[in-house]
């Protein structure tokens, strides 16, 4: 006789399954793939255990167990992840969200949270401009990324928020779309890519194979973007205008002294809840220049 392949007896098989394949949180995967399938939300599981699936879920959930098992990221599979209070659509070719972000977020919103015109360099998804946006409700924001699958993504997301009005999304590289805005922002943001190439090939499988390297490679010594950013941000800021940018968490003391010689005052490291550096934070002098 056929199994009847109840909410249950998928989870006693899918978990060991992922576990042996070495996933991390093969029970939270696991779980998340399953509620996903049916359209519910994992919690709803708990109270269903023998519910059985139709052959339109067994079926849909198969195909993401297999795409988890070669490890395409959950989130890509889920095309949706959340950040902030946000729930973002995510995508192949476009960063995924990471908890740590928050903490940029958090970051501007304190030391910033009165600014008026902000900048999103490497926008990505769009997490980091659309949270400030609802965030700050009076802000003009613009937001620039080099993929244009990216621009496109952090529209969608932007609309989805009410905030796509709000913010000027750009494509291209760093401050080329937005070059006639000298001495404009109240504050720039970014979280550039900060991986020394050379330890790429050393992530997980889920980052290396699937997230555009494009968006995680910071050159040889991971620092090339901050390289650019530092400087380049300067004529684009308006006096005592913020630059705050997430870091790698062995970057702060070069970091630190790189924003001091270009003259910014004020500069915070700032760590995470795992207590390493993750935000730098400095801002212009305070005269016009
Ligand atoms: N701003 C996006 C994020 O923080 C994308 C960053 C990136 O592409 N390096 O997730």
């Amino acid at each position: 006789m056929d199994q009847i392949w109840t909410v249950q007896r998928l989870l006693e098989w899918t978990i060991p399954y992922f576990k042996d394949l070495g996933l991390d949180r093969a029970r939270f995967d696991s779980e998340m793939l399953l509620a996903y399938s049916l359209g519910v939300d994992r919690l709803w599981l708990y109270t269903h255990y023998d519910q059985p699936l139709t052959g339109p879920e067994l079926s849909e959930f198969r195909s993401a167990v297999i795409r988890r098992s070669k490890r395409e990221p959950l989130q890509y599979i889920l095309g949706r992840w959340g950040f902030w209070s946000l729930d973002l659509a995510v995508s192949p070719g476009v960063l995924i969200p990471r908890q740590e972000t928050e903490h940029l977020v958090e970051c501007a919103l304190k030391l910033a949270g009165s600014a008026r015109t902000i900048l999103d360099l490497c926008t990505g998804s769009g997490n980091v401009v659309i949270s400030l946006a609802k965030e700050m409700p009076s802000a003009s924001l613009w937001a620039t990324d080099i993929s244009a699958r990216a621009i496109q993504l952090a529209e969608g997301n932007a609309r989805t928020y009410s905030v796509f009005d709000r913010i000027r999304f750009l494509c291209g590289d760093l401050f080329a779309p937005v070059k006639e805005k000298e001495n404009h922002f109240d504050l720039i943001v970014c979280n550039p890519p900060y991986v020394p190439s050379g330890q790429i090939q050393k992530l997980q499988p889920e980052i290396k194979d699937f997230e555009p390297v494009t968006a995680v490679d910071g050159g040889e010594d991971g620092l090339s973007f901050y390289r650019r950013l530092i400087p380049g941000a300067i004529p684009f800021l308006k006096p005592s205008g913020y630059l705050i940018m997430e870091i790698g968490e062995e970057q702060g003391i070069s970091l630190l002294e790189m924003m001091g010689q270009w003259g910014y005052r004020d500069v915070n490291l700032i760590k995470d809840y795992a207590g390493l550096d993750r935000v730098l934070a400095g801002r212009t002098s305070s005269v016009n220049r």
